[in-house]
Formats: C-alpha cells, structure tokens, sequence
C-alpha cells in the first residue's frame, strides 16, 4: 500500500484537494481519497511531492504509426498544402524507419504520462508494438475512398487491416471509421454508420477550406483533388458545413469523436449536440499551429457545455506526444481557462470518450488510472506554467 500526497490532487471525478492523500494498493488500484492525513495511516509511510497530483492521461487523437516523420513536412502551410507535402514525403521512409519511429513515439507517450490512446490506424505497421501492450490503445481503422466507385477497393483494404489486428487480439473489432467529411463517399458513410458498438472517430473541420468546399463547391481542397485527377463534375455541395453535411450518417448511440474542430461555429457546435449525447470534441492544439496556424475557439464549447478531449495528433504535424504540451498552449493563449478544467479534458473526459471510464480518467475506488506528478506549477494561482513537466509515479 502506498500513500501520495502533494500540494494538491485533482481527482478529477471531485474538486482539487489541498494537500490531499492518494491510497492505493501494490497494483496502483485507488482505495481511497481523502483530504489529508488520517490517524492509522504511518507518517513515515506518506511520499510528498512538490506539485500535483493527477490521474494518466489519456490521448484521444493520435496516429502512431507516422512517428518516423517528425520535422519531414513544413509547417504552416494549411491542410491542402499539409496533404501534399505529406504525400510526397510518406513514400521516403524504411521499414525500419518506420519501427524505430513507433516504437519511440510510445516511449515518449509513456513518459509523458499517457495511458491510452484512440490511434488511427491507416496500415497494420503499429499492429507489433501494441502486442507488447505497454499502453492500452483503442484502434480506429481508418478509410478513404473519396468517391462511390473506390468504395470496394477501400473496403477489402480496410478489412485486411482488420485481419491482422485479430491475429495480435483477436478480440478486437471492426473498428471502421472515416477520415473526414471530404474524403469519404456516400458509401462508406453509409457502411460505417451501419456498423455496431463501436466508437467512431472523423477528422472535423481542420481548415476553413473543408466547409467552403461543402457550403459553395469550390476551395483548395476540390482544386487540390481535381489537380490529382479526380473528377467531382457529379459531386454537389451540400449548401451547409461539413458537420452538418455528415453527422447524420453515425448513429446516436455510438460515441463520436469529433477531431480538430478549429473552424467550427457556435451553430455547428449546437447542430451536434441537439443531434446526440454523445459527442466528443478532440483538441490537438499543437498540430493545428502546426498546419493552419489557428486554435479553436474554445470558448465556443465551454459555453455549449461540450465534451472536450485532447489529442497529439503524429509527429507529422507535432514536436512531441505529450498531453501536458497541448494543455500549455490552451493555457497561454486561454489563460482564462482553469487547470481543473483543462485536467478533466485530459482525463476522465478522455477515458469515457474512448470507453475506458471504468478503469482510467479520475482517482475513483477501485480504478487504475495511474497517478502523475505535475511539477513546475504556479502555486499561487494554481495553474501550469512554461516549465511545467510531467512525471509517472504509479
Ligand atoms: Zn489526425
């Protein structure tokens, strides 16, 4: 049994406790929570830290598998450009280029205090590592076909992924999810939103160019396209963004997560959540710098009462897979936007987007979340400061 204590914890499923205990057994399951030292609880058992305490985190956006690319694409030069360089730049790489990038993407997620991940997963090159299971990961199977007559060549290929994910756990599910609005065609809508129990996951409104596309027909991302040889003489807009085009296609029941978000409206914001309860906004606020240059207005969502989560999105787009780096750049352009609550978009919310609400997201009897040491905080307003880091106690 071991008992934490620091200058705060966040339980995250409670308010911050100063100087709060943390009890948990030799396998790091919470026995309790309580608000300091209680008689029958050894002095010299207790570990102090400086800092706070919190539980793992969890990483709802992330594609482990392009970890080789770090610094391959430049930065800045919006979505389409991002995809073109992208493209040039994928086919470069060794396998062993590639292995040595996964496996020390997970490294760094582990050391930076992530214990899950939604992973999208485009090929089965990650399949290997994630047997180790250092990490639990819910893996999204991710397609693209763009227009109906691709629609079966995608589907056997997703399906093959699919293959070799049951031969490593073969428990796993079809986990079929679409890339984003314009790179899906009606039929693979369609095909995924018929799939059962599972959770989807959708690229979302990454540049303004997406719901220029869907809202007037015209935009760098058709230009790009019909420059690569594809034919959108039969394509129509939709005369509304692209949320509002697609969300129809997912059941209510099944979690969806919802990614980047950085030109979506209050409208869309109270389009999506009159449509479910369901709904997770995935933040990756590193990456959009990266690519767009532009956060998401976050305050749009704080005040709709949306369910935050973050994401690190690949190396691609990204200098690190750390949660605690995304939450430091919400916290300096949105000062206004408390650790507690920048703490729950990192955990619990997390954790229930992914399903996984059982065992991670809060310091709860009976779960296992991990527990984290934020050091470096600003004590006096209780908020993460540029040197803050991020260490794995349990
Ligand atoms: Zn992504």
């Amino acid at each position: 049994m071991r008992y934490l204590t620091a200058d705060y914890v966040f339980p995250i499923s409670q308010p911050p406790i100063k100087n709060g205990v943390v009890v948990i057994d030799d396998e790091g399951r919470i026995l309790d929570v309580t608000l300091s030292v209680v008689e029958g609880q050894s002095l010299n058992k207790i570990e102090y830290y400086n800092g706070i305490l919190c539980p793992g985190f969890i990483n709802t956006h992330c594609h482990l598998e392009l970890s080789h690319m770090k610094g391959a694409i430049p930065e800045k030069t919006g979505l389409a450009g991002f995809i073109k360089d992208f493209i040039a730049a994928r086919k470069t790489f060794s396998l062993e280029q590639i292995e040595n990038g996964i496996a020390a993407g997970e490294k760094e997620m582990l050391e930076n205090g992530i214990v899950a991940a939604g992973d999208i997963c485009n090929v089965s090159d990650t399949f290997k590592q994630k047997a180790k299971q250092n990490l639990v990961y819910y893996n999204f199977i991710e397609g693209f076909d763009f227009f109906p007559e691709n629609f079966s060549g995608e589907y056997t290929r997703m399906v093959n992924v699919a293959e070799e994910l049951k031969k490593i756990f073969p428990e796993a599910k079809n986990n079929f999810v679409p890339h984003a609005p314009y790179s899906v065609s009606v039929l693979l809508f369609r095909f995924i939103g018929e799939e059962p129990d599972k959770i989807i996951s959708i690229h979302n409104q990454e540049s303004a160019e997406e719901n220029l596309m869907f809202r007037e027909k015209r935009g760098k991302i058709i230009e790009f396209f019909s420059l690569m040889g594809m034919d959108f003489s039969n394509w129509k807009a939709s005369g509304k963004s692209s949320l509002q085009t697609v969300l129809n296609y997912f059941p209510k029941k099944n979690n969806v997560l919802l990614v980047h978000n950085t030109f979506t409206d209050a409208e869309d914001i109270k389009f999506a959540e009159a449509y479910s309860k369901n709904i997770y906004w995935v933040t990756c606020p590193n990456a959009n710098l990266y690519i767009e240059n532009k956060l998401p207005n976050y305050n749009l969502f704080i005040a709709a009462e949306a369910k935050i989560t973050i994401g690190t999105d690949s190396l691609a787009s990204n200098y690190s897979l750390s949660i605690l780096d995304e939450l430091k750049t919400i916290s300096q352009k949105f000062p206004e936007i408390n650790l507690e609550m920048l703490l729950q978009w990192a955990t619990l919310n997390g954790a229930k987007a992914l399903g996984l609400q059982n065992e991670l997201g809060s310091f709860e009897k009976g779960k296992k979340p991990g527990v984290l040491l934020l050091e470096n905080i600003n004590l006096d307003t209780v908020s993460l400061t540029s040197e803050s880091k991020v260490k794995r106690l349990v």
